[in-house]
């Protein structure tokens, strides 16, 4: 089986789109990522699966916290800046939440403790305790076939 297959095999799962927030020596890095879970109420844990040679790989170890941030439909540029698909450097303001930087205007906001880690082949799996959230009104940005959606 070739990587194309699996890829457009795997892009018949639509998901939603997140941005992987940390900040390490006082300088912030985002990352764009769609391998996101819930897994547990009690206690509240997420998942997230990061691409080993990912920048957000090693900040992620370095740091030991990460936040989660759902975008809205409103958020394809977020997506895209974070994904590299912007090649132009812009300017995102970020928040401070719980110690952890978070994208302003998300539907969910997730600061996450590392509770776990589980090398997964070429990425590594890194399940977040969550330590407090945000949630706002809105429609999601959507990932289907390899292109944004809305649902809306
Ligand atoms: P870089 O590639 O260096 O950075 C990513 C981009 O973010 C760069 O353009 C950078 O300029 C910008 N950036 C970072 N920090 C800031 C800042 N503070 N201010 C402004 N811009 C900033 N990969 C995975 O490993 N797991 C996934 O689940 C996953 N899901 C994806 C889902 C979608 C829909 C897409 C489009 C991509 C996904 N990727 C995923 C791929 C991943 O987003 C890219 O490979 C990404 O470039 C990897 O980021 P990096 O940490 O290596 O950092
Ligand atoms: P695509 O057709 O590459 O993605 C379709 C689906 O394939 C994704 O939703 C994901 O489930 C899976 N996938 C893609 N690359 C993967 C990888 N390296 N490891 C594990 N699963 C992967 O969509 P696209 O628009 O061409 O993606 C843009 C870029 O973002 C590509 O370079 C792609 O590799 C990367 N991406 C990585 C992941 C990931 O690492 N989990 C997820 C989505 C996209």
């Amino acid at each position: 089986m070739d990587d194309r297959m699996f890829r457009t095999a795997m892009g018949k799962f639509a998901t939603g789109v997140t941005v992987i927030t940390t900040e390490v020596d006082g300088e912030v890095h985002g990352m764009t990522a769609n391998a996101f879970m819930s897994v547990s109420l009690d206690p509240k844990l997420v998942l997230i699966s990061v691409g080993d040679k990912a920048r957000m790989h090693d900040l992620i170890k370095r740091a030991d916290k990460f936040a989660v941030n759902i975008l809205s439909e409103e958020q394809k540029e977020m997506s895209m800046i974070f994904a590299g698909q912007i090649k132009e450097e812009r300017n995102v303001a970020f928040e401070d939440f719980e110690g952890t930087p978070i994208i302003k205007d998300s539907l969910v906001n997730l600061a996450c403790n590392v509770y776990d880690t589980h090398e997964a082949g070429d990425h590594t799996l890194f399940v977040g305790e969550v330590l407090n959230l945000n949630v706002q009104d809105g429609e999601p940005l959507a990932f289907f076939e390899g292109k944004y959606k809305q649902i809306s």
